[in-house]
């Protein structure tokens, strides 16, 4: 059983926690410019913006990636990025091991990447991502081909102290610990909020899911197998919900 929006709205500490590509934003080739629901985002702002509610936007992209793609400032929202590994409370601080294991990884992806036209390896602090969706999206069937293989060839490889975690049209090497539900799970603990949403569309969501509890509400958006207890279309479908707890919430606040 999931709590209804409401028992959510006139919950007395709530914490909306967003992912933000797939959830806040489309896709695009260009990882830089992607389309962004305004509907979304003016409710999270909403809700940022009353007492006892705090919104945090959990982010597979490395912190400044997520700042410049989303415009999204630390003044109105928390900033987690790197899938729980960075913020401006947590600096990137990487052991050498941590340093070997990522070049080790970032050289075997260079090669994948050169399967097909399109495919390229994106650096981030603690973990390197082989990228497809330029390939799949405007290849030739051959590309596309090549690309899929390539994908499931970078999910088989064995570095010591590197986790491999495929993805929409990626996959990535992770030198952290990190995961959307360890840093869930450690802001809950810190802050105790009585209940929490989270909402996401991708594998390393299924992380963050798995940190919520009977008084929380965790959204899947989209197909797919999820242990999310509610579900949404489309990204249209986050701007609806999440417009819904903000129009409750600031009525609950009110009275
Ligand atoms: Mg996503």
């Amino acid at each position: 059983m999931s709590p209804s929006i409401e028992e959510l709205a006139t919950t007395s500490q709530l914490l909306v926690v967003s992912d933000f590509d797939g959830t806040l934003a489309g896709f695009s080739a260009d990882p830089n410019d992607v389309p962004i629901n305004a509907e979304a985002v003016d409710a999270l702002r909403r809700l940022a913006a009353l007492p006892a509610t705090t919104v945090a936007i959990l982010s597979g992209r490395h912190l400044d990636g997520l700042r410049s793609a989303s415009g999204f400032g630390e003044d109105e929202f928390l900033l987690v990025g790197s899938h729980g590994a960075e913020s401006s409370d947590h600096p990137v601080v990487l052991t050498s091991a941590q340093v070997t294991g990522l070049a080790q990884v970032e050289a075997k992806f260079e090669v994948l990447a050169s399967a097909a036209e399109g495919m390229f390896v994106e650096h981030k602090p603690y973990h390197r991502v082989l990228h497809a969706i330029r390939a799949i999206a405007q290849g030739h069937e051959d590309d596309v081909e090549k690309a899929k293989r390539a994908l499931d060839e970078a999910l088989e490889l064995s570095i010591p102290g590197v986790r491999l975690k495929p993805g929409k049209w990626i996959v990535e090497a992770s030198v952290t610990e990190a995961t959307k539900g360890t840093w869930i799970a450690d802001y809950k603990a810190q802050n105790t909020p009585t209940a929490t949403v989270f909402l996401g569309d991708d594998t390393t969501d299924e992380d963050g899911f798995r940190a919520l509890g009977p008084d929380d509400l965790s959204v899947k958006v989209g197909d797919g197998d999820t242990e999310a207890t509610w579900r949404v279309a489309d990204i249209a479908g986050v701007g609806t919900l999440l417009a819904q707890l903000a129009d409750r919430r600031e009525a609950f606040m009110d009275r």
